[in-house]
């Protein structure tokens, strides 16, 4: 089988053609709010071939601003984990200038590309079919996603995209229980009894630094490893072009990731790594732990929302570091108000860790350091059915699911599929019925009742038959 990502700018109807390969709409949520709008992984079909195909549509609902970022980033990723592309381009709109920056982030990708016209039974259509040629990724397919025209000619252009051998086989592939898994983000969770490894505390605990320029990142790395080790860690051959470094924190093994924060940066440097999403990435998917460096004297930017929300995203866990601490005024009363408006920022990560630091001091790393460990743990944590379901009988008879269409929504049971970080399937009556509220609201109860605070927790709804 082989993943294929669906890429274009908002409206040329790359929702509308999922829909059409998946055939069918997902029950699929988390904590956090607008997860329909989610990146999702599904089994699609067109005709002989069978595959996955990841949806990245809905990221055009988010507010305007935060827009580019966001789909950019998200693009990525798609394109990163898929095998081959769709780029979508309108062809009763004709080209537009972001069709350009989104079709230069595929080709720079180098994946095997699929070029859709979509609109095309539209009036006009074919100059927009002429224009698609301009954008260097081969004969546009002219299709109509709505109205169902052209797929036998996709089907055929993702068989020469691919090559025939590759796609061979596709039918041996079990998509049942890919179309009954609910998979989120591409993680198996499958097999709800599975049991996952105990703790591992010998096992290098990963870790990655993220913050805007000039948040502190280089000097905290450098305090938290030492200079001098970078160049000699334990690992022999250490050098500044390793991905990774490892050291010792009070005896446990540690593994940064080698983002740009690292190395002495020169103005050269510093402007390369600013365009580059994907390091960023790379270094958010490589970690457990990914610290969020803020500068305290002006926390939380857009920025900083942006990759906090990333992170989360990943399936990592965040932990923040106020920086520059050491500039701060009235500590006691800044801490308490940072506090309240990284809850009231990150809801989907309540209770996440906030430590504030002085890089250039070094006071605070300790704190920072157990936050780091604790956090992981959490994000290890692993609940019993047993104890879930005690705890989904109290929940039952004091805030059941409701009524919807005159029918009450039922819960049969809840089990722990995965973690890192923790995943929960509920099966229940009517998947695509319960409100998300409601997911919400078992969300956030969850998250006390069993102390997995600053961690995202993943929950999928399946129909129990
Ligand atoms: P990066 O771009 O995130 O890697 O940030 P740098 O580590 O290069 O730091 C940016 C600036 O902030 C430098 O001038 C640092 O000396 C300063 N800085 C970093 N940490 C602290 C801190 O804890 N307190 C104060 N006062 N300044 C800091």
């Amino acid at each position: 089988s082989f993943k294929a990502a669906i890429i274009g700018r908002p409206n040329v109807g790359k929702s509308t053609l999922f829909n059409r390969l998946v055939g069918r709409k997902l029950a699929l949520v988390d904590d956090t709010p607008g997860v329909t709008r989610d990146r999702r992984v599904h089994a699609a079909k067109l005709y002989d071939l069978a595959f996955e195909v990841i949806d990245t549509a809905g990221f055009e609902d988010a507010p305007a601003a935060s827009l580019p970022g966001r789909m950019r980033a998200q693009t990525e990723i798609a394109i990163d984990e898929a095998d081959v592309i769709f780029f979508v381009v309108d062809a009763k709109a004709g080209l537009m200038p972001d069709d350009r920056t989104f079709a230069d982030i595929v080709r720079r990708s180098g994946k095997p590309v699929v070029l859709v016209a979509n609109k095309s039974e539209a009036r006009g259509a074919q100059g927009g079919l002429l224009e698609a040629w301009e954008l260097g990724l081969g004969e546009p397919v002219p299709v109509s996603a709505e109205h169902g025209i052209g797929m036998p000619d996709l089907r055929d252009a993702v068989v020469e995209a691919l090559g025939e051998e590759r796609v061979l086989g596709a039918e041996d592939e079990d998509d049942e229980t890919l179309a009954a898994s609910e998979v989120l983000i591409g993680e198996d969770i499958s097999d709800p009894e599975a049991e996952a490894p105990a703790y591992d505390e010998t096992k290098p605990l990963r870790i990655a630094v993220v913050g805007r320029p000039n948040a502190g990142k280089s000097t905290l790395i450098n305090a938290l490893i030492g200079e001098e080790r970078l160049l000699t860690g334990p690992e022999a051959g250490i050098t500044r072009d390793s991905i990774s470094v490892d050291w010792d924190w009070r005896g446990r093994q540690m593994k940064l990731f080698d983002t740009a924060g690292m190395r002495r940066k020169s103005k050269v440097q510093e402007k390369l790594e600013k365009l580059s999403v994907a390091d960023g990435l790379r270094a958010i998917r490589f970690a457990e732990i990914v610290i969020i460096v803020l500068d305290a004297t002006i926390p939380f930017e857009k920025q900083d929302l942006q990759i906090a929300d990333l992170i989360v995203r990943e399936g990592r866990a965040p932990v923040i570091a106020f920086n520059k601490w050491d500039l701060i005024d009235n500590p006691q009363q800044a801490l308490a108000e940072l506090r309240e408006k990284t809850e009231r920022l990150l809801p989907q990560v309540r209770g996440i860790q906030a430590v504030p630091v002085s890089a250039e001091t070094g006071r605070g790393l300790d704190k920072l350091m157990d936050a780091v460990v604790r956090t992981h743990k959490v994000w290890n944590s692993r609940v019993s059915t047993g104890r879930l379901n005690r705890w989904l009988e109290g929940i039952l008879a004091h805030h059941p699911p409701p009524a919807v269409a005159g029918r009450r929504l039922k819960i049969k049971y809840v089990t722990q599929a995965k973690t890192r970080p923790p995943g929960f399937v509920v099966s229940c009556s009517r998947p695509d019925a319960m409100p998300q509220s409601y997911v919400r609201y078992l969300v956030n109860n969850m998250r006390e009742a069993f102390d997995m605070p600053g961690v995202p927790i993943r929950v999928a709804l399946r129909t129990s038959d």
